[in-house]
């Protein structure tokens, strides 16, 4: 599963690379990204993310 972060909400705290940096990375604007997708291991990670990310800028690709 992919997961997308809003670049335009992202205030860039970096908690969710904190969470899963096998997924998500800071990018040169200092905001998340989801630079790879999330094989099963990673997937409650993410999930973690989403729910605690601070403007809810995290979800999962459709
Ligand atoms: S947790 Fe949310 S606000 Fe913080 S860096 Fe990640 S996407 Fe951005």
């Amino acid at each position: 599963m992919k997961a997308m972060v809003d670049p335009d909400t992202c205030i860039g705290c970096g908690l969710c690379c904190g969470l899963c940096d096998a997924v998500f990375r800071m990018n040169d604007e200092g905001k998340a990204e989801a630079y790879q997708a999330a094989d099963e291991i990673h997937q409650s990670d993410v999930q973690e993310a989403i729910n605690t990310c601070p403007v809810s800028a995290i979800r999962w690709e459709e």
